[in-house]
């Protein structure tokens, strides 16, 4: 008995010895930053209770009910504790965009639809100087426009948006994605309604490139809305069949956008896809206009009737003003961006309603100019949709703009593993906001508006905002990219 007793205590020694002083007591450790009194929501361990957190180094350190002490003390009573926001789908990857994504409680903003054909340059502008976490995709359009030798624009206005491309053409598009994979490339980007002549053989080849990096493919589908032929079914159809055929993972960007009146059925055929054990996920923003720019190939002759709508549904981003045949026509020549009302509020509610969606925003702000989602996406989704309409349960919508964005990822990128919970070891990329006041102040008009509501957002265990006001010369984002 005493043999055994004496080996505890010079085991309990030893282990003493190795263990931090906080593990030991719980008392002695003064974290960096501790939130107290919060209903702490954590979706991948069903956690919702009041606890208090402790983050030390950028790093979640302690979730408890017992009392933590911290260098600084965020007071969260009567507010909620999420992790921050993943959004799968921004474009506009600068310090304007990036201080309206903060507001709105997006720690991390990912632009994967249509990507970049150069990762290396893409994370080299960015290191060191943003705000939030930051990543790319590489795009098909981008090694489109390159393979082409068009201008290098935002999406395709030349040949690339014109033409089939030959075998020797879509061989320098497979390397260019390739060189992007073995970069760290997030995933594969695609625009495809923007590349009407692109065949579908030549859409199989990029999958398969994917494919063989784990790389999930995200998708702007080659058409939209519900007349056939050339419907969103159909278009929805091709990217599963070459998902199946490539085995590349797929994810279906802005499916309320694309699907208009067909959002149910594309749901279901995606829900039904999943069912046989398909990695088919999707994702939506909370408005019924979509934005783009004029010049793209979306409006090609007869884009009236695959959306639905006239040339009073678009509404001329610059200015405001909705538009007529001939202020179309004037603008069409020079491009820029326009926002097209195609939904109503039924296809909104019945993409949000359907537990597939995760939010993703589609954002992007040029000087003050663009759509409302940029800026105001997950908070019109927490205070619109679930406070006001009850569409969906806060908790869904939480593990919608958290936990489910970073599964998709987690694959390719085993760092997405350590973002969008609350668990010991996490990354501290967290939001405090007030339930009861969270919404969105964008609109079309003037799209570039804080929402209100997010008290405090953290980065990597770093204050980007304080008492609800966005920090000045704080840059704790770090890139986002897969193993190279
Ligand atoms: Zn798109």
């Amino acid at each position: 008995m005493s043999i055994i007793t004496t080996r505890l205590v010079v085991c309990g020694c030893l282990l003493l010895a190795l263990l931090p002083a906080s593990l030991i007591s719980g008392a002695a450790e003064t974290y960096d930053i501790v939130i107290v009194n919060g209903r702490v929501i954590d979706p991948e361990s069903n956690l919702d209770g009041i606890r208090n957190v402790g983050i030390t180094g950028g790093t979640i350190k302690a979730i408890t009910e017992t009392k933590l002490s911290g260098r600084m003390v965020i007071d969260a009573k009567g507010l909620v504790v999420s992790p921050g926001f993943i959004d799968l789908h921004q474009h506009g990857q600068n310090d304007e965009n990036y201080r309206f994504k903060a507001m709105d409680g997006v720690t991390t903003a990912l632009e994967l639809e249509v990507g970049t054909g150069d990762i290396d340059r893409w994370y080299e502008d960015r290191k060191g100087k943003t705000l939030i976490n930051y990543g790319v995709s590489v795009g098909h359009l981008a090694a489109r426009m390159a393979a082409m030798h068009d201008p290098p624009e935002f999406l395709p206005t030349g040949e690339a948006a014109r033409r089939g491309a030959t075998d020797s053409e879509i061989a320098e598009m497979k390397s260019t994605i390739e060189r992007g994979l073995r970069r760290g490339a997030v995933a594969v980007g695609f625009g495809i309604q923007y590349v009407p002549q692109a065949s579908h053989w030549e859409i199989l080849e990029m999958f398969r490139v994917a494919a063989r990096f784990n790389a999930s493919c995200h998708v702007h589908l080659r058409n939209a809305g519900i007349k056939e032929p050339a419907s969103s079914i159909q278009a929805l159809e091709e990217v599963i069949a070459a998902a199946t055929i490539s085995g590349a993972p797929l994810h279906v960007v802005h499916i309320q956008s694309t699907g208009g009146k067909a959002t149910p059925q594309l749901l279901k055929m995606i829900a039904e896809a999943r069912a046989r054990g398909l990695d088919i996920t999707t994702e939506c923003y909370p408005y019924i206009a979509g934005m783009t720019d004029i010049k793209s190939a979306i409006f090609n002759e007869g884009w009236q009737d695959v959306f639905g709508i006239d040339y009073s549904d678009l509404q001329w981003a610059a200015t405001g003003e909705r538009l007529t045949k001939e202020s179309f026509e004037r603008y069409r020549k020079v491009g820029g961006f326009v926002a097209v009302f195609s939904m109503t509020e039924d296809v909104v509610e019945a993409a949000l309603k359907d537990p597939l969606t995760m939010i993703a925003s589609d954002g992007i702000l040029d000087h003050g100019k663009g759509h409302p989602r940029t800026a105001g996406t997950y908070s019109r989704v927490l205070g619109r949709y679930v406070r006001e309409r009850h569409i969906l349960s806060l908790t869904d919508a939480l593990r919608r703009m958290t936990l489910a964005p970073a599964q998709r990822l987690e694959r390719r990128v085993p760092s997405m593993k350590n973002k969008g919970r609350i668990r010991i070891g996490a990354d501290a990329d967290l939001v405090v906001f007030d339930p009861a006041q969270v919404i969105d102040k964008s609109t079309y008009d003037v799209p570039a508006k804080y929402s209100e509501g997010m008290k405090y957002v953290l980065v990597n265990g770093v204050a980007i905002v304080k008492a609800g006001e966005l920090q000045q010369g704080v840059n704790p984002g770090q890139p986002v990219r897969a193993p190279f």
